[in-house]
């Protein structure tokens, strides 16, 4: 009884999905898991899909020098016919999975059935940022999923997708997958550094105009930046405006409105100055927070800080500044409106430029 019941243990077969972007390291996971069980003396069959020819013909081809003997193929049925004549496998391995298509969800399940331990590798999302199929319906159905990360090649930052770049330049969402004539790479990239380029939406850039207190000027730097640009391009204003006693109902769907505002301006100017009235922690509606809105336009966006140009305004600055960096907002400058207070010395005013890195501008 005791030995069937080990027999039954045994025989029962698993599925682990090694995922993540391009460059995270998934073929070299499965490398490392596929040899262990080679060394613990187990069958093992090894597939890849035949229109990977990076690394030559035979050999499972991750982007470091180990590599295994593996089965080139076009389908899941050459998986299978090769399969037949494997059957007493017991590990099966799989790279680049997400070529196989629907079918190989079907082929998984079925070994993991007759007991075999089934490890695949596969990308998870395309350029696009969207779900590789078959790799969500396999994630779900398996024991184990190890989502690897790539380094962001622009910040360093924990990779996200795989940025897909031709001639240079982010891809557009609809760009065909095969562009003759032009120079295509990938890299890996994080949240704030995957782009996905659009035709139809020419969008305008955003201004965030926040300060460190009310009345410190930024209506006349949104006055001076846009005077700037005036002449060559389209710009519009929107003013944000919160108040903690503001009336709870006049506040219902003030979120929805300011989002359908900003975004029609965005498609119809070239720059949208967003100032700030308030403090960028105020609620815009419920618990959603001035920064949170910001944060919908991280990609689109740069922050201006204001302050007025007057000793002690020092914590206030670092404090906002360090605010706006956690959420990972784009902080260009400092502004320093001089006032009729006493002024900041001069060497503190670099002294906070040595600590934010900030370039800064006193009007
Ligand atoms: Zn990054």
């Amino acid at each position: 009884m005791k030995g069937n019941e080990m027999e039954q243990v045994n025989r029962l077969g698993s599925l682990e999905v090694v995922t993540g972007s391009m460059f995270s390291g998934k073929s070299e996971e499965l490398i490392r898991r596929l040899r262990r069980a080679k060394y613990a003396k187990q069958k093992i069959v090894v597939f890849k899909h035949g229109i990977d020819n990076r690394y030559g013909e035979d050999g499972i081809f991750s982007h470091g020098k180990d590599s295994l003997e593996a089965y080139p193929v076009a389908s899941v049925e050459e998986m299978d016919k090769i399969m037949e004549k494997n059957i007493d496998a017991e590990v099966i391995g799989i790279d680049e999975v997400q070529f196989f298509g629907q079918e190989v969800v079907n082929f998984c399940k079925k070994y993991v059935e007759y007991g075999k331990r089934v490890i695949v590798a596969g990308l998870d999302m395309s350029f696009r940022a969207e779900p590789y199929h078959p790799m969500p319906e396999l994630m779900s159905i398996s024991d184990q999923v190890d989502k690897l990360h790539a380094i962001c090649m622009v910040c360093g930052k924990p990779a996200y997708a795989s940025q897909r770049l031709i001639d240079g330049k982010p891809a557009y969402y609809d760009d065909p997958l095969v562009m003759v004539g032009a120079t295509e790479n990938y890299e890996a990239r994080c949240r704030r550094h995957h782009i996905v380029r659009y035709r139809e939406n020419k969008r305008g850039k955003i201004c965030f105009i926040a300060g460190t207190e009310i009345n410190v000027g930024k209506k006349i730097v949104e006055d001076m930046y846009s005077k700037e640009i005036s002449e060559k391009a389209k710009y519009t204003t929107i003013v944000i405006k919160t108040n903690i006693s503001d009336n709870a109902e006049e506040k219902i769907d003030k979120l929805a409105e300011l989002r359908e505002k900003v975004n029609k301006s965005l498609l119809k100017n070239d720059f949208v100055f967003i100032r700030i009235t308030g403090g960028l922690l105020l609620p815009i509606e419920g618990n959603y927070s001035v920064l949170d809105f910001m944060c919908e336009y991280r990609k689109d966006s740069e922050v201006i800080i204001v302050s007025k140009n007057k000793k002690g305004s020092l914590n206030q600055i670092l404090l906002m500044v360090d605010l706006i960096k956690k959420v990972d907002l784009n902080l260009k400058k400092l502004v320093y409106k001089n006032s009729s207070e006493e002024k900041e010395n001069k060497e503190v005013i670099e002294r906070i430029k040595e600590i934010t890195k900030l370039k800064y501008e006193i009007i």
